[in-house]
C-alpha cells in the first residue's frame, strides 16, 4: 500500500515513510491511496480485539518494511480491554478509556509507539517526538513513549488550559520525556510543532517525529475499534449502529470514516463538537473557516481549525458528499453538564464532559435508535467538572492513581521554537 499527500505534491511512500515523516513535505497529511474492502470473514463478533486490529490493519502494511512486525505491534499496543457498555436495549457506549491514561488516545499513541521503537531496526538512528496537546494526547503519548529505547519526547500544552489531572500525566514522566507549558493557546502549541517540521535542518538534527493526531500512525489504529464495536453491535441487535463521536481535530472521526468505507456496518457517523463550531459551520454554509479556539468544558475538544479537517475534505469531492457521510452538532458547556446529569439519574452512569457532549447529541438532537456513542474519557480524569454535577466522588482507575503519586516536572514557555530547542 502506497501514502499520497493531501495536498498532492509529495512523492507517494509506505506507511512506514509515512508515520516517521508526519507531515508530507509539501505540509500535507498523508493519507492510504485507496481504502481498502475488508473481507467479510473479518466481521466476526468473537475475534479479539488484538486479532481484529491486526487483521483490519494488514492491507495498510502490506510490502512495508515492519509488515512482519505488525502482529507483535498490534498485541503490544492493545493490551487492554474495549467495552461496549449498554446503557439499555439500543444505545451503547463505546469506552475506549481503559488504557494507561484514560482516554482513546492510548489506542493511537500505542501503536506509534510501539512501531516507531521497531523502526530502529530500519533505520539505526535515534528519534525525537514533538507532541502538541489540548489535553489527553500528551499524556497518552508520553506514557506511551515512556522508556521506549533510543526515542526522545518533548510533550507541549498549552499552560493553564488543561485540567490538574491532564497536567499531572503530561508532567509525571521524566526520563526520556520533556514537559513544556507554552504560554498560549492549543492552536499555538499546534503551530509551533508544524513550523518546526517545516524546518529541514531541525528535522533532520533531531531525528523529529510527529505523533499527534496528523500522524498516519495513529489514525489508522483508529479505525479498528469502529469495525470491532459495529461488528458487536450488529451481533446483539441485528442493527448497524450511527457513531456519535465527540470531536475535536477529527482524528477519531475520521477513523471511523475510514472504517465504513472499509465496509463495516456503520449506518452513518454524527460529530459532537463543543462550542468550537468549525465544522458544523462548514456543513452548513460550505466555506470552511478555520478560527480561534474557545475555552470550554470538553477542553480536549477546544480545536478552531481542527487538523484532520484536510483529510476529511480530501476524501471527499464536494461538500454536498461530505454531507451525505457526516453530521456535526456544537453542544453548549450548559449543555454538557445538563447532559452529564441526565445520563447520571437515567442510568447511574458517569461520563466525562466530552462523552457528554455525544450523549446531548444522541438524547435531544439526532432521531436514530439504534445508536453508540464514543466514550472518550474516563470521567474521573475530569472530576471537577462532573462530581459537582452528580454529586458523588468517583472512584479513580488505578493506571491513573499510579500516576497521580509520581513527582511533576515541566518548563515554561513562550509560544517561539527556540524556546523549545534551547539547550541551556
Ligand atoms: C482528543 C480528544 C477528543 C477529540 O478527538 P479528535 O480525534 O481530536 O477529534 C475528544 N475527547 C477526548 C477526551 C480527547 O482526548
Amino acid at each position: 500500500m502506497k501514502f499520497i499527500s493531501t495536498r498532492g505534491r509529495s512523492p507517494e511512500v509506505s506507511a512506514f515513510d509515512a508515520i516517521l515523516q508526519g507531515l508530507a513535505p509539501d505540509g500535507g497529511l498523508y493519507m492510504p491511496e485507496v481504502l481498502p474492502r475488508l473481507p467479510e470473514e473479518l466481521f466476526n463478533p468473537h475475534m479479539s480485539y488484538q486479532q481484529m486490529a491486526y487483521e483490519v490493519l494488514t492491507p495498510f502494511f502490506i510490502g512495508d518494511p515492519l509488515e512482519a512486525h505488525l502482529k507483535a505491534i498490534c498485541d503490544d499496543a492493545f493490551d487492554f480491554p474495549v467495552p461496549l457498555h449498554y446503557l439499555n436495549e439500543t444505545e451503547a457506549v463505546l469506552e475506549l478509556y481503559h488504557g494507561p491514561t484514560a482516554a482513546f488516545k492510548d489506542f493511537g499513541a500505542r501503536f506509534l509507539a510501539s512501531f516507531m521503537e521497531r523502526s530502529y531496526e530500519v533505520r539505526q538512528q535515534p528519534l525525537t517526538i514533538l507532541v502538541a496537546t489540548s489535553g489527553d494526547t500528551g499524556g497518552a503519548v508520553a506514557a506511551a513513549f515512556h522508556k521506549k529505547n533510543h526515542i526522545g519526547v518533548k510533550v507541549l500544552f498549552p499552560k493553564g488550559r488543561v485540567s490538574a489531572r491532564q497536567e499531572k500525566q503530561l508532567t509525571c514522566w521524566g526520563d526520556n520525556v520533556e514537559s513544556y507549558a507554552v504560554t498560549g493557546a492549543f492552536d499555538d502549541c499546534q503551530t509551533m510543532v508544524k513550523s518546526a517540521f517545516m524546518d529541514s535542518e531541525l528535522k533532520e538534527r533531531y531525528g523529529l517525529t510527529s505523533a499527534n493526531s496528523i500522524n498516519l500512525g495513529r489514525l489508522l489504529p483508529q479505525s479498528v475499534y469502529y469495525v470491532y464495536a459495529s461488528v458487536q453491535y450488529k451481533e446483539k441487535t441485528g442493527k448497524e449502529p450511527v457513531f456519535i463521536i465527540p470531536s475535536g481535530n477529527v482524528g477519531n472521526s475520521v477513523g471511523a470514516l475510514f472504517a465504513k468505507e472499509m465496509g463495516a456496518p456503520i449506518k452513518d457517523i454524527v460529530l459532537a463538537v463543543n462550542e468550537n463550531k468549525t465544522i458544523p459551520d462548514y456543513l452548513e454554509t460550505g466555506v470552511y473557516e478555520g478560527r480561534e479556539s474557545i475555552a470550554t468544558l470538553a477542553n480536549a475538544m477546544d480545536v478552531g481549525d481542527p487538523s484532520n479537517m484536510e483529510r476529511m475534505r480530501f476524501m471527499y469531492d464536494s461538500i454536498e458528499e461530505i454531507r451525505s457521510h457526516v453530521s456535526a452538532h456544537s453542544v453548549s458547556d450548559e449543555l454538557i453538564k445538563e447532559s452529564i446529569s441526565e445520563v447520571w439519574k437515567n442510568h447511574r452512569y458517569a461520563v466525562c464532559p466530552h462523552t457528554a457532549s455525544g450523549e446531548y447529541v444522541r438524547n435531544h438532537i439526532i432521531e436514530d435508535t439504534d445508536t453508540i456513542v464514543v466514550s472518550t474519557a474516563h470521567p474521573a480524569k475530569f472530576e471537577t467538572i462532573v462530581e459537582p454535577v452528580i454529586g458523588e466522588t468517583l472512584p479513580i482507575p488505578e493506571a491513573l492513581s499510579k500516576l497521580f503519586g509520581k513527582e511533576s516536572i515541566c518548563k515554561e514557555i513562550s509560544a517561539k521554537i527556540e524556546s523549545l530547542f534551547d539547550e541551556s
